[in-house]
């Protein structure tokens, strides 16, 4: 497409800053889109307002006659619009309320007015009253390696009733604020078959898959207000009641700022990475505690999964009055959520932060689509945040560790899993906004981190780790599907492992990620029957009484498994005898019943299931053991079921 070529230079000034406002000498990422935004906050109107320059280049071999863009904002116009819809209630009705985006002027790099060929289009459930997606017609298709710029003139009014993003008096947390391109797919790329633009509309579950981008932000508001971002501060000027700000962020896939006039600012370093903290002044006494708990996750994920990639990390605590903003990834940024009263052996806030940072790696890096696959980014970030918190702060005590109660990260997420009434729910083939039942939560986050915990049970967590080492290896910046990392899977396990778990783990993710089985095993029992001598006529010579003279001490005992659920998974049966002998027995798991018969001058007294705990996804463990003494074994289920009740119930309380 023809280019015009002063403003091409002015983009070359816009994208190629001077040295010193360059971040990473070499990008990260391949930044097929960018933009230069320059704005005011209006505090009165409660509004940002501005312009922006922005590109996309087309580096598909199809000639692309439209770009799409998504008007985020929108979803705050009233409460017709899709994320209204999906999640109930309403923005208000009073225009102070509402939230919107406004587009003033659209212009293609030539001057041509491009605002008559644009159009809202809502892909994902054709609701017209929802204006979250713009498709804007090109005057000439964008032919492959065409740099297609737009001039943009837009107003932006952010809502009073903030859910992830708006206003409360004088606080501001501003994302999903500015016009953002989709992601073009080629035919058969990813996630699409057909090719085309991937634009998918606001909704109430999942937020992101936007390309990598570098932004450039030249930010205007009053004085008083201490501000963060997903960018680097590169400069600070004041005028008069006014001062600008201009930040500059580099292959990150979304942009989101706060401004406060209550935040105190605390910094902190770790490796070369700066970290800022904004927090309001009366919960001074965590900041230690949070800048702890990011240290632990940058490190864990840095030894395990692959480097932190930006020298620069906000993370921003709300104000009560901004609680809404509160528990969000917007890489770079993230808020986390802690209060005053944060006594030493509750971890939430640390899990807030630990999760939301974790983000950075699977929104921000990976970057896969989070509506069409979420387990991609919220299942495998939970897994890795349960790994988290109880490495650093206790493995049965990574979310509470107190006296009287102690709760781990993992166990937490798999009670969800394993209480929830629909856990049968598929899940794939379902995007984010048409999980059944309210499924979504589990399916996505706490089913995928329990099937997670599940397959490095089985390949063991030193494979699971070099696993996400390679994904990351491969994949960064580059959006893999989740086909992309079951590849991985199967290649690190076939390395690693050869042929011990067949030739692929594909039988895994079919009956956890795809399948809608529950895994239970059970044990039904166990019997010792003193021998039987023969009696009668008979033809041949007892074996057993030649191999056991004394026969009368000799028993024969059976342990009874039981595969109660459809789910088949390889799994260890210990049985322990009464001279304190045990046998593990490795099991494949897939009879509906398993017998193990012992003889010998001993009898079994218990029988264990798994009794390392490996196979997180059954979600029976009260069944997996059975003692000698059945009344015993009663009382001890019920016990651990009150146990079970009385925790799940207090971690709500403590919450
Ligand atoms: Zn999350």
């Amino acid at each position: 497409m023809k280019i015009n070529l002063v403003f091409i230079f002015c983009l070359f000034l816009t994208f190629c800053p001077l040295d010193a406002q360059i971040i990473n000498e070499i990008p990260l990422s391949d930044r097929v889109t960018g933009y230069r935004i320059d704005v005011k906050l209006d505090t009165d109107s409660k509004t940002v307002k501005g312009s922006m320059e922005a590109f996309w280049v087309n580096k598909s071999s199809d000639t692309v006659p439209d770009i799409q863009m998504h008007l985020y904002m929108n979803a705050f116009r009233s409460n017709r619009t899709t994320y209204f819809r999906e999640m109930g209630g309403s923005p208000g009705n009073n225009d102070s309320d509402l939230g919107w985006i406004e587009i003033r002027s659209l212009m293609d790099e030539n001057g041509v007015d491009l605002l008559p060929s644009m159009e809202y289009i809502s892909p994902d459930d054709g609701n017209r009253e929802d204006k979250t997606v713009a498709r804007i017609l090109l005057p000439i298709p964008a032919l492959p390696g065409d740099t297609v710029s737009v001039r943009i003139d837009f107003e932006t009014k952010l809502p009073s009733r903030i859910r992830r993003t708006g206003y409360t008096g004088d606080f501001y947390f501003v994302a999903q604020w500015f016009p953002k391109f989709g992601v073009y797919e080629p035919a058969g790329m990813r996630y699409s078959a057909r090719g085309g633009w991937n634009c998918h509309q606001f909704h109430a579950n999942s937020e992101f898959y936007s390309n990598h981008s570098v932004y450039d932000l030249t930010l205007n508001l009053p004085v008083e207000y201490f501000t963060g971002s997903g960018g680097k501060l590169i400069s600070e000027k004041t005028d008069g009641e006014m001062k600008t700000l201009v930040y500059r962020a580099e292959d990150i896939v979304d942009f989101a700022w706060t401004a406060w006039p209550g935040y105190s600012v605390f910094t902190d370093r770790w490796k070369n990475v700066d970290i800022t903290l904004l927090i309001p002044g009366s919960r001074v006494k965590q900041v230690e505690r949070q800048f702890a708990a990011v240290k632990y996750a940058l490190q864990y994920l840095d030894q395990n999964v692959g480097p932190y990639p930006w020298p620069h990390l906000t993370f921003v605590d709300p104000p009560l009055i901004g609680a809404g903003a509160g528990g969000m990834e917007y890489t770079t940024l993230f808020t986390t959520g802690s209060s005053l009263f944060m006594p030493e052996w509750r971890h939430y806030a640390e899990m807030i932060t630990v999760h939301e940072f974790g983000h950075a790696y699977f929104m921000g890096i990976l970057a896969s689509n989070e509506f069409e696959e979420p387990w991609l980014d919220e299942g495998v970030n939970s897994y890795w945040e349960e790994r988290i918190m109880d490495n650093y702060y206790g493995s049965n005590s990574g979310l509470i560790n107190h006296r009287l109660l102690k709760v781990s990260d993992k166990s937490s997420a798999r009670r969800g899993y394993s209480s929830s009434p629909v856990r049968q729910t598929v899940s794939n083939n379902e995007y984010s906004w048409n999980y059944p039942h309210g499924t979504y939560y589990m399916m996505s986050y706490q089913k995928t981190a329990v099937w997670l915990h599940t397959l490095a049970g089985i390949i063991g967590e030193e494979t699971m780790d070099n696993v996400f080492r390679e994904y990351y290896r491969k994949w960064a910046f580059k959006h893999p599907s989740g086909k992309d990392f079951i590849n991985v899977v199967n290649e690190v396990v076939q390395k690693e492992h050869g042929a011990r778990f067949g030739p692929d783990m594909n039988w895994f993710f079919d009956q956890t990620l795809y399948g809608t089985g529950i895994c239970d095993y059970k044990v039904i029992g166990f019997s010792n029957r003193k021998y039987r001598k023969p009696e009668g006529k008979t033809d041949t010579a007892d074996a057993i009484a030649n191999e056991w003279p004394d026969t009368d001490s000799l028993y024969t005992s059976v342990a009874m498994i039981e595969r109660a659920g459809d789910v088949i998974l390889p799994v260890d049966v210990l049985i322990h005898f009464t001279n304190g002998d045990e046998i593990l027995e490795k099991w494949d798991g897939k009879a509906r019943y398993k017998d193990y018969t012992y003889t010998g001058y001993r009898e079994i007294d218990w029988v264990k299931i798994d009794p390392e705990f490996r196979i997180t996804m059954d979600v029976n463990f009260n069944n997996n053991s059975f003692t000698e003494e059945p009344q015993r074994a009663v009382l001890h289920r019920l016990v651990n079921r009150l146990l079970t009740f009385i925790q799940f119930y207090l971690s709500i309380i403590l919450l």
